[in-house]
């Protein structure tokens, strides 16, 4: 028999914690449902922290379970509406700001770090903006509040307790499988446990990992989408000595590239100085390349990692961008035997494969043990591969060294956003009753905007459930 509540949330990352949160600061008396196919935080448990080799879980605690993508991410908070996402293009520059803040005084109170990076190097950042101009670069400032792996995980842990002290209640090990749809409205949803839940309102939180799963219901239930944009390429790891200006001065760089041959965008994201490279594991098994830094002292390493992707924006009649992701991911994985694959960039330029040999004399220590040494070019389209080539050359001009031969490259990583959920300013799809907000809706790239979108999500229900 199906079951009511007032608000289900599908997906417990941080877009769906902040919208639970936000209903029960405002309405405590609302009976909210979170549905979670991965595990409560405490139970998140990755064997490859210890083991340094991934066991390939599913579901993988990386990516699923409370607090979503965000647990063991590295915890960069982007204090700027310009980074992470399309909240402003959705409710104005302002707006967005404000809910920026708003989320950010919550991570506060619950015990982000105070420090924020990138706000008081005047002269030094000046000076990376002229080495930027000078190889067409832009610099795109953003304040960053980093919270750190470990710390982060804290902070998530503190926010499941308090939401469920507030009375949410979560589902965890639970998929939707389903949304129900009657008369064109949205009006409950279907469990992988065959449960059934019926609410007034619906919201789709279910990030990158959830994202295949959304855009086959979008199709099923005619929830209308547009043509997203799929980022690939790779993460590149450095000495820290290489990147430390601008680590030191901006933590993290963001440069956007417009490369001279294809006229094609490609950015820098998410550097993680002295940090990991890490790999991540989507639905089936799917590995790509991540990284992340831990806080302490004793998890350091020497070398600084962030990714460089390449835009691809697809015209008609292609559909499935997050399956060509995919397809080159698959072939990265085919050749690899399941792993990350790792090159050179000496070996990149020359157009051969990095060897077993070759990596074992290369400066550079890779800090992804089990990446497997091969060939990008195996894997990649001439046309990225030219583009990588040209954003590296013009990264050296700012911070010398990217260029150099020891610069590992580790294939694919790859950004699934890409089904773009046609929403209004309170986050309604097309199908009434129906929210989507986050990652898995195109809406959001990273943790601080994801966590704004729940604020603001939660106070448009609030204002439908009231009128
Ligand atoms: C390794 C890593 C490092 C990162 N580092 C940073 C960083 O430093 N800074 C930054 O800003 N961003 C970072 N990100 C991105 C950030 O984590 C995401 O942008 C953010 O978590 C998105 O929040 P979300 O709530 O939209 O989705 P998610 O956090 O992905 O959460 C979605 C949740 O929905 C669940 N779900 C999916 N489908 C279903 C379903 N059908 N039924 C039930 N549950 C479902 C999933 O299990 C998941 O828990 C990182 C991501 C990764 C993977």
């Amino acid at each position: 028999m199906a079951r009511d509540v007032d608000v289900i949330i599908i997906g417990a990352g941080p877009g769906g914690i902040f919208c639970a949160y936000e209903l029960m600061e405002k309405r405590p008396d609302l009976k909210v449902l979170m549905i979670e196919k991965g595990r409560s935080i405490e139970k998140r448990n990755c064997p490859k922290r210890v083991t340094k080799t991934c066991a390939g879980c599913q579901p993988c605690s990386i990516t699923t379970g409370f607090a979503g993508a965000g647990a063991f991410s590295d915890g960069k908070l982007s204090l700027s509406p310009d980074v992470g996402g399309n909240l402003p293009e959705i409710l104005g520059y302002d707006k967005a700001t404000e809910l920026i803040h708003e989320s950010d005084e919550i991570y506060l109170k619950f015990g982000a770090d105070k420090s924020v990076y990138g706000v008081d190097k005047e002269n030094e950042i000046r000076e990376i903006r002229r080495k930027a101009i000078n190889a067409n670069l832009k610099l795109v400032e953003c304040p960053i509040r980093h919270l750190g792996t470990e710390e982060g995980y804290k902070i998530y842990s503190k926010l499941q307790e308090h939401v469920l002290s507030k009375g949410v209640e979560i589902e965890f090990n639970t998929m939707v499988t389903d949304i129900i749809v009657e008369d064109g409205t949205a009006v409950g949803v279907k469990t992988d446990k065959g449960e059934e839940y019926r609410a007034k309102e619906i919201v789709s939180a279910v990030g990158r990992e959830g994202a295949d799963w959304f855009k086959d219901k979008c199709e099923e239930i005619g929830i209308e989408t547009k043509p997203g944009t799929v980022d690939v390429g790779v993460r590149v790891e450095v000495r820290d000595e290489v990147m430390q200006f601008l680590n030191e001065n901006l933590y993290e760089a963001k440069l956007i590239y417009h490369t001279p041959t294809f006229d094609d965008k490609v950015r820098t994201f998410c550097t993680n100085p002295s940090g990991e490279v890490a790999t991540e594991y989507y639905e089936g098994g799917l590995a790509v390349v991540n990284g992340h830094a831990y806080k302490g002292k004793e998890f350091k390493t020497n070398n600084t990692n962030f990714a460089l992707l390449v835009s691809k924006n697809f015209t008609k009649p292609f559909k499935t961008p997050i399956e060509y992701g995919k397809k080159i991911a698959e072939l990265s994985n085919m050749l690899c035997g399941g792993k990350i694959l790792v090159q050179t960039y000496g070996d990149f330029r020359r157009g051969r494969r990095t060897t077993e040999e070759r990596l074992c004399r290369n400066n550079l220590i890779p800090t992804l043990k089990d990446a497997v040494p091969g060939d990008l070019s195996l894997v990649f389209p001439h046309r990225i591969m030219v583009d990588l080539d040209e954003m590296i050359q013009a990264l050296d001009k700012v911070t010398p060294g990217i260029a150099s031969d020891e610069t590992l490259l580790y294939g694919v990583e790859v950004k699934f956003y890409s089904n773009k959920v046609i929403v209004n300013k309170d986050f309604e799809t097309s199908i009434k009753g129906l929210r989507a907000i986050g990652d898995g809706a195109g809406v959001t790239r990273g943790l601080q905007q994801a966590s704004a979108n729940g604020l603001s999500v939660a106070r448009s229900i609030i204002k439908t459930l009231e009128a």
